[in-house]
């Protein structure tokens, strides 16, 4: 498998490559040069597998030049046997046509964890093999710093340094990275707010100097194809759960930065018979006013209490864009730079075959606790606030859509127990037995100031020998 940039002016990679770099060369994103195709027959046979087996199945012709079969399957088989549901991603119904795909029995609690967690063993063999060390650098406001560092923890070969404001994100989620500790990992309080991070991150990428000779940034955000790679396999797994390839199953995603999303998307175009994306999104609702109105328009940052997904912009719809002109490079990267100045509109071509396979649906704070409420009193079900917007989000579509629903649980709840307390049901979600003890658990982080020259300094002093 070959990958190509979405802007066309850099070197066409393998897997290898890919896996190792952050944004292509010329600001694009890597996508595959051509997808695996499924038949019925394929699908047919694939039903009834287990979780590692099918995404063995499915992962196999992406890493196929890196990656052997039986490595492959062993590290599959490693990364899905800690997570703490026998199903790897069970399917919950809700009702008769409502289901829930619960993607928060890995590590850290939330579906980051189905690609961190391969991705960071992906990495290690890798780096084993080319005998290299490379430094991970990623900002967080929330679930992506725990579940990188979670990933990636047992890695000889990688550093890791995850910036996340200090004093502005959850204690749950704090706690999360800074009780995970070890020689190779830190955890930097940023003395300025997420964007501070994120542009220090974006800076030092650009600019890799300040690391000694041989040592490479590596990227866990999803602008990095294996973790899209890796969540192409959970459509698979609740698809033919409920049917496929004899009947097709819709998706509710709740979505920030269109990553989860996309994987879809894309496991539409391998074969899965999908009838239809949601795109579910909190007040930040850039890609629905997109899908709506034609128009790719920045709007401030609104906090809510579906912080995950708190974006101005969806840095992987570039991805999708890229198909949707035909995957002509120049234009995608006319439509990207247009962007840097201002709003861009999509053509109407673009936009109609959006809208044959994505809508969208947004839904307000007040929603997001109603919906957690009404849910917990029909079935007793505790959905988590990212959830839930999902779960309005397929009620709504069902009303034109006569076809399974399936919404992505993509956190637990007690990661977000202030929306739960909003919602004012009469249960308080506790944390699962492996992270009972999370809040007594000792901390480790260095706070530094909202300075690059600083940050990189405190990096390049803290790589393994
Ligand atoms: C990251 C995250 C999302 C958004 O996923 P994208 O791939 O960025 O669209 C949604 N919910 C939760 C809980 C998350 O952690």
């Amino acid at each position: 498998m070959r990958y190509v940039s979405t802007r066309g002016e850099a070197p066409e990679l393998g897997f290898e490559e890919v896996l190792l770099t952050g944004l292509a060369e010329d600001g694009g994103l890597y996508v595959p040069k051509t997808l695996p195709r499924f038949s019925r027959e394929d699908l047919e046979a694939m039903a009834g597998l287990s979780y590692p087996a099918l995404a063995h199945r499915i992962l196999l012709p992406f890493v196929e030049e890196a990656f052997d079969s039986a490595e492959l399957q062993t590290l599959i088989h490693d990364t899905y046997a800690p997570f703490r549901h026998r199903a790897v991603a069970p399917l919950v119904q809700l009702d008769h046509d409502q289901w829930v795909l619960e993607l928060f029995h890995g590590p850290t609690l939330a579906f980051k964890d189905f690609a961190l967690q391969l991705l960071g063993r992906l990495l290690d063999a890798v780096l084993k093999r080319r005998g290299e060390k490379v430094v991970i650098m990623g900002a967080t406001s929330g679930d992506t710093g725990s579940a990188a560092i979670a990933g990636c923890q047992r890695c000889e070969n990688i550093d890791i340094f995850i910036l996340h404001p200090h004093e502005r994100v959850s204690e749950v989620q704090r706690r999360q990275m800074t009780t995970l500790s070890g020689p190779t990992i830190h955890n930097l309080a940023i003395e300025g707010n997420f964007d501070d991070c994120q542009s220090m991150v974006k800076a030092s990428f650009r600019s890799q100097d300040f690391l000694p000779e041989g040592r490479r940034l590596v990227a866990v955000n999803s602008i990095n194809w294996a973790r899209i790679m890796a969540q192409i396999v959970y459509y698979f797994y609740a698809g033919l759960a409920l049917g496929a390839p004899h009947r097709a199953a819709a998706y509710s995603v709740p979505t920030g930065n269109f990553g989860d999303i996309f994987a879809g998307y894309l496991a539409a175009r391998m074969g899965l018979p999908v009838a239809q994306l949601m795109i579910a999104t909190n007040r930040n609702d850039v890609l629905h006013r997109l899908l709506s109105t034609g128009t790719y328009a920045r709007q401030g940052l609104e906090k809510t209490l579906s912080p995950s997904m708190d974006i101005t912009v969806s840095s992987n719809f570039e991805r999708l864009l890229f198909d949707l002109y035909q995957r002509d490079p120049t234009a995608v990267a006319a439509l990207m730079a247009a962007f840097e100045d201002g709003d861009i509109s999509l053509s109407e071509q673009a936009l109609s075959q959006a809208r044959e396979l994505f809508a969208s649906c947004r839904v307000d704070d007040e929603g997001t606790a109603a919906a957690i409420a009404d849910v917990w009193q029909q079935s007793e079900y505790l959905l988590d606030p990212h959830s839930a917007i999902g779960v309005v989000a397929a009620q709504q579509g069902a009303r034109s859509l006569s076809v399974p629903w399936v919404t992505l649980a993509t956190a637990h709840p007690a990661k977000f127990p202030e929306a739960i307390r909003r919602a004012e049901v009469t249960t308080e979600p506790s944390l699962p037995q492996h992270l009972a003890d999370l809040f007594t658990r000792p901390e480790h982080f260095d706070v530094l100031p909202k300075d690059l020259g600083e940050v990189q300094k405190f990096m390049a002093s803290h790589l393994g020998a």
